[in-house]
């Protein structure tokens, strides 16, 4: 009970009150993590002014995730890129506006990495299985081979069309697909005012803002302990993604098999065991992580410099890690 003589004060402590009430249910941090979308984990934080607002706004990147996922799956059988792969060795066919956009952006890769990343390498990619250990005979590479490479997709611009120089060509855009998603992912959130936020797709991510006024923190993990964080990064607005050989493997005879495939030779490419690639988009982020596996540490660090906008951590097979020099660590400087 509030004593008369106080009265006077109990309706502005009231306001008060149920304001303190009121406000964390309306403005507030908002998580959620789907499994399966893209064939990986999705997860998505952000602050929101209005906390039904921020659950539509996650609601809004999941159905863009799915959107992307319809189009350029080639899981799907229906999907553009199916339809493309299907078809191009035969004629020209007219795609999206989107996928001719992502295809180029694909293709510049390719001539960045000296061919390292490689779109066509699923015309070998896709006889390995790493779900039921099974990989390709030696033969298998051998024939197919020959239609592994960048310069077998034509684009026309004029009439929005893609074609396949050759027969057995196939591209898979699982290397850069979901940093593509990731980048749409945060232009909804950023259409919709959000300002603070991490849109995670598998090992692709990124960030805007901050996190309670603190850099976002973003660890990597150890390439063979997975409860092992090799090193923490605080990050604030930028996009990271991290490539590793125990993402989809499988061992046979003291070989690794794994999801990144050499386009020179058609076999997993293991010059390292890890790489992460900070960059301004997580399209960038994840087009340029495979790099280091097919190039090596050294030559990949050298592209990556040249670059100029992107930083990169390696963990080569000895376990030691490189930096480029805007990450070395202090002391290391000379
Ligand atoms: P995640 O799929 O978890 O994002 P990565 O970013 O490391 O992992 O991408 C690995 C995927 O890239 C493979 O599963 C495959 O779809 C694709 N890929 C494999 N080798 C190459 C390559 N040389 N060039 C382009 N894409 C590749
Ligand atoms: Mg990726």
């Amino acid at each position: 009970m509030i004593p008369r003589g106080t009265s006077g004060l109990a309706l502005p402590l009231l306001a008060l009150l149920l304001a303190c009430v009121v406000t964390p249910a309306r403005a507030a941090w908002l998580s959620r993590t789907v499994d399966g979308t893209m064939g990986t984990r999705i997860v998505v934080e952000l602050w929101s002014e209005d906390k039904a607002a921020g659950e539509r706004a996650i609601d809004a990147v999941m159905a863009e995730m799915n959107r992307i996922d319809r189009g350029m799956s080639t899981y799907k059988s229906d999907s553009e890129l199916s339809r493309v792969n299907a078809t191009a060795a035969t004629h020209p066919v007219k795609i999206s506006a989107e996928l001719f956009k992502l295809l180029e952006t694909a293709l510049e890769y390719s001539r960045i990495t000296d061919g390292a990343f490689d779109v066509t390498y699923a015309s070998v990619g896709f006889m390995y299985d790493f779900h039921a250990h099974h990989h390709p005979s030696e033969q298998q590479i051998k024939s197919a081979l020959p239609a592994v490479n960048y310069r077998h997709v034509l684009l026309d611009r004029a009439s929005s069309s893609v074609r396949y120089t050759q027969p057995g060509v196939r591209i898979d855009l699982g290397g850069i697909a979901k940093g593509y998603a990731v980048d749409c992912g945060i232009a909804v959130l950023q259409q919709r005012g959000i300002q603070h936020a991490i849109v995670q797709a598998g090992g692709d991510s990124r960030i805007i803002g901050d996190r309670f006024g603190k850099p976002w923190i973003v660890g990597i993990r150890h390439p063979d302990r997975r409860d092992e964080v090799i090193a923490r990064l605080p990050l604030v607005d930028t996009a990271i993604s991290t490539s590793g050989d125990y993402e989809r493997f499988f061992d046979e005879n003291g070989t690794r098999y794994h999801h990144i495939i050499d386009p020179h030779t058609g076999h997993s490419a293991s010059r390292v065991r890890s790489a992460t690639i900070l960059a301004t988009s997580a399209t960038r982020s994840d087009g340029l992580s495979k790099t280091a596996f097919v190039l090596g540490a050294e030559a990949a660090i050298k592209i990556y410099e040249r670059l100029g906008d992107v930083d990169a951590i390696i963990v080569k097979p000895d376990g030691t890690v490189l930096y480029t020099k805007g990450l070395e660590p202090a002391g290391t400087q000379h």
